[in-house]
């Protein structure tokens, strides 16, 4: 499992519509790359003479951790001549790109919590590297009208005791908004009264149009300049992308910091390209003449081009190669059955039906908008300019209107907090006090009785999410009002200065659940109460595993986290004579020949992204209430879909293709569905005669299938240990349990070995053949 900054950052949708754009070419198909983020012009000559040089010259070491001397000199040079600022060489520091530099300084600077002010439309990058760094971005939408730049009021509103850094893009990709002197004076005065450090990325300095006068934040004052980090490469300036060779400018602590950083990391930028960058540096500088007269002539055209398309408005540039169109009154409109509903569907459209590749707005934190860059030729500009109008003329109102709406319910937190179920009477009473109190000053308050095959959990929340999934999920207990519940869960929204936690009291059966609107945790404490209610006065116990009927036999399936029991589950689950008794959990009643298995949920708490491998669910999902389903491209977390798709494969995905949601990019996306909707009242069974009970392993040695005597199967149990990956004991595979004490643990077992002496035991070892093979053996189990 991999971290969860990790897990909350996707790959950079500009890489895959480039390498899709890249992969159609290599196929021979026409496609004309609009999306692209660096200059078409060739590295000038003088600076690749110096890398050959450099190599010839054997200059191929480690070179000094910030960067050579001489370059660093003449980094110093250039900020003094081209922006008068006056740096010294340990000032600066050089890294393998100005990304390379600005992440080293996002990991320097940032403690958890931190936050990073970020004008939005923004570089895709500044976001992730914040969040990597464990930081909290935080947008500011800048306004078309207002030139796409920040206003001092904008930043103001935006300031909270965590801002710690600004990150300001000028010129700003994807907008080719810039900042004049006056702007920046007026921003530099509020990060002066407010302490703030600014991060300015002046990578695009020298691309700029009509005689703009660009200025440097660093230049704007002494005291400013001592919390400014100028950002800054050769990539741009003097089409040097691939060579990766960027600086950072700034007050020494801050250099230092990122040096550090450096020196665990990368050590230094490439040698050849630190010589190539001083040629760059110190040699004519003529070229960005040239390049900047010619990006002038082909923005001014591709600008004119927009302009004249019906129905959009785009803003001119002063900076960079990009233009950022507003595409939005496009929306909602279709053409051969493709219906265009945010940036992402127009992107894909352009790129199906004109055959030009662009990137949707939304990745640069501005849905409505698409990015085009004039860093290509003319020929390709004019060619791309004629398709686009084409493609846009063919859209037309939509005339059945194709209604997706998603009854989608997205929680801040998406895991379980932490639970502590050790929680004594007085502990107990002043934790009531303070969520009744709460409850009590709240407008909203919702209160009903769960009937867990008869036990009653009375839910007390101010939270209308979780009392919505709450009454879908259980059946209801009466609604007498003398009507004693048997526990009582109390979950409380916002209370400042609140850790999220959740607490229990088994005594009172009290649960507590602290800022977490997050349903799977409610349904949890739920499900643990009411084992631990019934367990005592009945001899009935939950248990975890998936569960099916065969003709009033029952099949429990029950294994550790991950050992791909769903996938068996499904197959079992097609057999015609097959009947869903529960996915997840069931509470299992013995008497002397019988063990009864029961499903507690009126419906089921599903993870969408089961429609991976029962595709027939989405159209069930589409009528559920749903909860954290992924709604943006930028939200997707599913890392294998992302990787199989990174490389060009945009048909793949259906959020680059501008679907409004995906069951399958998060594996917290849960639907409440009614298991009747699977299969019609013949597929589901609320009740079952338990015959066989599944255990899943997976190791080296043991036969596919064997059957354990009573004691192994318990111990196996017990212990709750996964087989594969890292080892794990969470005992009887159940993450419900709420006690686990010396007496209750003991009965538990107790109840196992009887369980088992009436449902019989197998082992289904999973490392013993192929998953084919293995089904096979479990059919014959089973006898189907
Ligand atoms: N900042 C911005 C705003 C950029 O657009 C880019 C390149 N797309 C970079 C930084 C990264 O530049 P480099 O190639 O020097 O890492």
């Amino acid at each position: 499992m991999l971290a969860d900054r990790i897990q909350r950052i996707g790959f950079s949708p500009t890489l895959k519509i480039s390498a899709k754009a890249t992969a159609m070419k290599a196929e021979g198909i026409d496609v004309i790359d609009l999306s692209v983020g660096e200059p078409d012009f060739p590295t000038p000559d003088n600076i690749k003479q110096a890398a050959k040089k450099a190599l010839d010259q054997n200059f191929t070491k480690y070179t000094a951790n910030d960067g050579i001397l001489p370059l660093r000199q003449a980094i110093c040079k250039k900020l003094k001549e081209d922006n008068g600022i006056e740096y010294e060489p340990d000032e600066i520091i050089v890294s393998a790109g100005a990304k390379n530099c600005l992440y080293n300084l996002s990991v320097a600077l940032f403690n958890k919590g931190d936050e990073a002010i970020i004008p939005a439309p923004y570089w895709v990058s500044y976001p992730a590297m914040v969040s990597l760094a464990k930081g909290n971005p935080v947008y500011v939408q800048t306004r078309e009208e207002n030139g796409f730049r920040m206003t001092p009021k904008e930043l103001s509103a935006a300031i909270s005791p965590s801002t710690k850094a600004l990150i300001l893009n000028n010129p700003c990709n994807p907008t080719g908004a810039a900042y004049t002197k006056d702007d920046l004076m007026e921003l530099a005065k509020i990060a002066l009264d407010e302490g703030i450090i600014v991060i300015s990325d002046e990578i695009y300095e020298k691309l700029v149009y009509d005689g703009f006068g660009f200025t440097s934040f660093a230049a704007l004052g002494k005291k400013i300049k001592e919390q400014t980090i100028i950002v800054n490469g050769m990539s741009k300036a003097y089409s040097m992308t691939g060579w990766r060779l960027g600086y950072a400018a700034g007050p020494k602590e801050y250099i230092m910091g990122m040096s550090k950083v450096q020196s665990h990391n990368t050590s230094n930028a490439t040698s050849i390209s630190q010589m190539a960058a001083l040629e760059a540096l110190s040699g004519p500088q003529h070229e960005i003449r040239r390049m900047v007269t010619e990006f002038q002539i082909r923005r001014n055209y591709m600008l004119d081009r927009m302009r004249g398309i019906p129905g959009i408005s785009c803003y001119e540039p002063r900076g960079a190669f990009y233009l950022f169109p507003n595409v939005r009154s496009y929306f909602n409109k279709e053409h051969e059955g493709m219906q265009i509903r945010n940036s992402y569907g127009m992107a894909y459209y352009l790129l199906k039906h004109a055959l030009v590749a662009v990137v949707p707005g939304e990745s640069f934190g501005a849905e409505g908008y698409i990015r085009l860059s004039y860093a290509t030729s003319m020929e390709n500009i004019m060619k791309g300019m004629d398709r686009i109008t084409k493609a846009l003329a063919k859209l037309e109102p939509t005339r059945e209107a194709k209604v997706i709406s998603l009854n989608n319910a997205i929680t801040e937190r998406k895991d379980f907090v932490e639970t502590e179920v050790h929680v004594g009477p007085e502990m107990r009473d002043s934790l009531v006090a303070e969520a009744e109190a709460h409850l009590a000053k709240n407008k909203e308050y919702y209160e009903w009785n769960a009937n867990i095959l008869g036990v009653i959990i009375q839910l007390r929340t101010n939270l209308p999410h979780l009392y919505d999934f709450w009454m879908e999920n259980w059946y209801p207990g009466q609604l007498e009002t003398d009507l004693e519940p048997h526990g009582v869960i109390y979950a409380v929204g916002w209370i400042p200065g609140r850790e999220p936690r959740a607490y229990y009291n088994s005594e009172t059966k009290t649960a507590v659940l602290f800022k977490s609107a997050y349903y799977g945790q409610l349904r949890s404490l739920a499900i643990g109460m009411a084992d631990d209610i019934i367990s005592r006065i009945s001899n009935t116990y939950s248990v975890r595993g998936l569960g099916l009927d065969f003709d009033g036999n029952g099949l429990m399936l029950i294994a550790p986290k991950g050992t791909g029991k769903t996938t068996f589950f499904a197959n079992l689950l097609s057999h015609p004579r097959s009947k869903l008794v529960a996915d997840d959990v069931v509470f299992v009643r013995l008497n002397s020949k019988e063990a009864i298995a029961d499903a507690p949920e009126r419906k089921l708490y599903m993870q969408t992204n089961f429609v991976e491998k029962f595709p027939d669910l989405a159209p069930l999902f589409d009528k559920s209430k749903c909860e954290n389903v992924v709604t943006s491209r930028d939200q997707c977390v599913n890392g294998p879909c992302q990787r199989s798709t990174g490389s060009g494969g945009l048909d793949s995905c259906r959020l680059d293709r501008g679907s409004p949601f995906c069951y399958e990019a998060s594996p917290v996306s849960r639907a409440m569905l009614d298991p009747y909707w699977i299969g019609g009242t013949s597929k589901h069974a609320k009740r079952t005669n338990l015959k066989w009970i599944l255990l899943l392993k997976n190791d080296p040695v043991s036969p596919v299938v064997s059957t354990p005597k009573v004691e192994e199967a318990v111990r196996f149990c017990v212990d709750g240990l996964s087989q594969s990956g890292p080892m794990r004991s969470e005992p009887f595979f159940n993450p419900h349990l709420l006690t686990n004490s010396g007496d209750r643990m003991e009965a538990r077992r107790r109840f196992y070995e009887k369980l088992f002496e009436i449902a019989r035991p197998y082992f289904i070892n999973l490392g013993a053949a192929d998953k084919d093979e293995v089904q096979k053996q479990i059919n014959k189990v089973v006898g189907v």
